[in-house]
């Protein structure tokens, strides 16, 4: 039997068993083609179905309408910072953006690129430990951007804030991306790094209403354009197919296991399991993010000091309950419990933290 750990790890972070046991089976001959998937042409038409496949359930999935591209993209969600001011400026119009924290501050520095932006909403004074509520945008801006999920702080967007009829709302879902059910005409553009609730680095979901491509001005490198991309079904140049082909497994192991709104379900299940081991420890856990603004994905809390963390995270790892440790940016301990995160394991770790409470305090 392999050697297999609970994977707390933020991204990459843990697949389901059954994806990785497909993977493995189908390494050597993909599809009865006798090539693996690393090796066959992506324009070979076994590809083009895994391909077609892949945005076919996360069309079925996320009911992504038929007015949205879905394109697979390399370059990582880090490319899109600066590929959403790229694709949606208007020469003259401010962007608006909310900052929520680290990945949000990149996105924003990025668009300072492109022109004027303006932050309407902030959590940075109280180090990223809330959601700004009551967000609305402005009329007569290129487009407006949140981040839903805020991987290294642990807090998560519960509502979508409002926002002008023609304004299209951009969000960056790479950690919650499918982890509860969402309206997608809500929003303009979506985009998502893959290695948290997905599949594998390298490759990004981007989900974009068609009436948007046309926006971008002639004038930029061509693969900078989602246009391009999306006249091409993700095919203009060599897609990150290992990735990709990931991504496809993992979305058919999420639809046959019920899909979005039975992840919601437990996804919300495993999140309590925590939040009430830090609610019930008087303090010896202390939560980073305010109760109405904690993410379902990733559970941040610290400890007295620096030197009991690492004890807990040491003790953790021994017990095979993997990659505690908070974000350098943020310290303390960090839970990530994505999708493919059993209750069982959460359930493991929620007792060890009871133990190492009552050992050390
Ligand atoms: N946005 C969020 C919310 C993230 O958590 C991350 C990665 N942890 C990124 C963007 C950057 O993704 P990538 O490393 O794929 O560029």
């Amino acid at each position: 039997m392999t050697k297999r750990v609970y994977n707390f790890y933020a991204g990459p972070a843990t697949l389901p068993l059954p994806v990785l046991e497909k993977a493995k089976d189908e390494f050597l001959d993909f599809a009865g083609t006798g090539m693996s998937v690393m090796e066959i042409s992506h324009r070979s038409k076994e590809w083009m179905k895994a391909m077609d496949d892949a945005s076919n359930l996360a069309r079925e999935l996320m009911g992504i309408p038929s007015e949205y591209k879905v394109l697979w993209l390399g370059g990582g969600a880090s490319s899109q910072f600066f590929m959403v001011p790229l694709n949606l400026q208007i020469p003259g119009k401010p962007m608006e953006y909310v900052n929520t924290g680290g990945w949000s501050s990149k996105a924003i520095k990025e668009a300072k690129y492109f022109g004027e932006v303006k932050v309407i909403a902030s959590s940075e004074d109280d180090n990223f430990t809330h959601i700004p509520k009551d967000v609305g945008f402005s009329d007569n801006i290129a487009f407006a951007h949140i981040t839903s999920n805020n991987t290294l702080y642990g807090t998560e967007w519960s509502y979508v804030p409002s926002v002008p009829k023609d304004v299209p709302l951009v969000c960056d879902m790479s950690s919650n991306i499918m982890d509860r059910p969402i309206d997608v005409k809500d929003y303009g553009a979506i985009y998502a790094g893959a290695q948290k609730n997905l599949g594998p680095a390298g490759v990004t979901l981007v989900i974009v209403r068609e009436d948007l491509l046309d926006r971008v001005p002639e004038k930029n490198p061509t693969m900078h354009k989602w246009k391009t991309h999306a006249e091409k079904d993700s095919m203009f140049n060599t897609p990150p197919v290992f990735p990709i082909y990931i991504c496809k497994l993992s979305l058919e192991y999420l639809k046959e296991n019920g899909g979005v709104k039975e992840m919601e379900k437990r996804n919300v299940e495993k999140a309590k399991v925590l939040y009430d081991v830090i609610d019930a420890s008087d303090g010896f856990y202390k939560g980073h993010a305010k109760p109405d603004s904690r993410s379902l994905m990733n559970v941040t809390f610290t400890l007295a000091n620096p030197e009991l963390e690492q004890k807990c995270v040491d003790g953790g790892t021994a017990r095979g309950l993997v990659g505690l440790k908070g974000h350098r940016s943020v310290g303390g301990m960090r839970a990530s419990i994505y999708n493919a995160m059993s209750l069982e394991g959460v359930k493991k770790l929620a007792e060890y933290l009871k133990e190492f409470q009552a050992e050390n305090q």
